[in-house]
């Protein structure tokens, strides 16, 4: 299994949190928040946590569906599922 090098997102996704592997993670994370924001918002899948987590959508429908699924979790946790 080969280790990615020091200095990119992958590398900190292994864990390593060294200064060059956290600036590829906060660079790469930019770009992808950058991506999203420049979808029209018609193509924001609302009323789902997709929408309200990658898209940063705080529309009702899409606040509702994040409220729904931590009512849900909350639920579940509460039932010894988690
Ligand atoms: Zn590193
Ligand atoms: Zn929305």
């Amino acid at each position: 299994m080969t280790i990615p090098q020091h200095g990119t997102d992958a590398r900190y996704q292994r864990g390593c949190k060294c200064g060059r592997c956290i600036a590829a993670h906060t660079a790469r994370t930019r770009e992808y928040r950058a991506r999203y924001a420049t979808v029209p918002d018609k193509q924001i899948p609302h009323g789902t946590r997709t929408g309200y987590g990658a898209y940063r959508c705080r529309c009702v429908p899409c606040k509702g569906a994040e409220a729904a699924y931590w009512r849900g979790y909350r639920a579940r946790k509460r039932a010894g599922l988690i």
